[in-house]
C-alpha cells in the first residue's frame, strides 16, 4: 500500500454539505470535490448501492488520478418491496424534484396503515486508492424508521420531511444537522469508512 495519512482524496460529489461533513471527519486528508477537476458525473447503471458507489468512485479516481470516495444512498420501503431503492433520486422521473419524489411516495403509500409503513435509509461509501483498485474499502450505514402520512419539518433534503425517526419521535427534517449526522445512515457509513481508511494508511 502507498496511501499516506495526508494524501489528497477526491470526492465523487459536488454537494458542498457532503464535502464539509466528510472533511470534518477525515480531517488529515484534504478533500477535493470532483467538480474542481471538471469531472462529468457518470451514469449510475448498477442495481445495488454498492455497484453505484463503486462506479462513481472509479470514475472520479480515473479522471483525477487521485484516491477517491463516493457514496450512494436511498430509501427502502417495505410495503413497496424495497422501492424507491437505488432510484430514490429519480423516483418520480428523471429530473424530478425532492417534492415530486415525496408526493409520489405518499401516493404509493395511500391507505397503508402505520404499522406497515416501515422503511430505512441506506448509505454505502466506497474508497478506492486508484481506478484499478481491486480491493475497494466499503462501508455501510442503515437508519431504521417509517414513512409519515404527510410532510413535517424544514431541515435536510430529499425524503427527510416524511421519514419518521422513532428514537427522536419526530421527522428527520425536524432534526438539527448535527443530530441527524450522529444518527443517519450517511454519518454511520462515513465514520466506519474513516476507521477502515485509517487502517490502510502508511
Ligand atoms: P444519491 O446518493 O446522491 O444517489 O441520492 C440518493 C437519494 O436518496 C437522494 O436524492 C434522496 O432522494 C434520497 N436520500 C438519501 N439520503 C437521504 C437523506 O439523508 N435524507 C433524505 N433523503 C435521502
Amino acid at each position: 500500500m502507498t496511501f499516506s495519512s495526508s494524501q489528497q482524496i477526491v470526492l465523487a460529489s459536488g454537494n458542498p454539505g457532503k464535502i464539509r461533513e466528510i472533511q470534518a471527519i477525515l480531517s488529515g486528508h484534504p478533500i477535493i470535490a470532483q467538480s474542481a477537476f471538471n469531472v462529468v458525473e457518470t451514469v449510475e447503471t448498477g442495481s445495488t448501492f454498492v455497484e453505484n458507489a463503486i462506479i462513481k468512485a472509479r470514475n472520479a479516481a480515473l479522471h483525477c488520478r487521485l484516491p477517491s470516495i463516493a457514496d450512494d444512498s436511498g430509501l427502502v420501503v417495505d410495503a413497496l418491496n424495497g422501492a424507491p431503492g437505488v432510484v430514490s433520486a429519480r423516483y418520480a422521473g428523471v429530473g424530478a424534484s425532492d417534492q415530486d419524489n415525496v408526493y409520489k411516495l405518499l401516493r404509493e403509500l395511500k391507505g397503508v396503515p402505520d404499522e406497515r409503513r416501515s422503511a430505512r435509509f441506506i448509505c454505502v461509501m466506497v474508497f478506492m486508492e486508484h481506478a484499478g483498485d481491486p480491493f475497494p474499502v466499503i462501508a455501510q450505514g442503515v437508519w431504521e424508521g417509517g414513512i409519515l402520512n404527510h410532510a413535517i419539518g424544514a431541515n435536510g433534503f430529499g425524503y427527510d420531511p416524511v421519514f419518521w425517526v422513532p428514537e427522536r419521535q419526530c421527522s428527520s427534517a425536524e432534526l438539527p444537522a448535527a443530530v441527524k449526522n450522529s444518527l443517519s445512515h450517511r454519518g454511520q457509513a462515513l465514520r466506519s469508512l474513516t476507521d477502515l481508511i485509517k487502517a490502510r494508511e502508511l
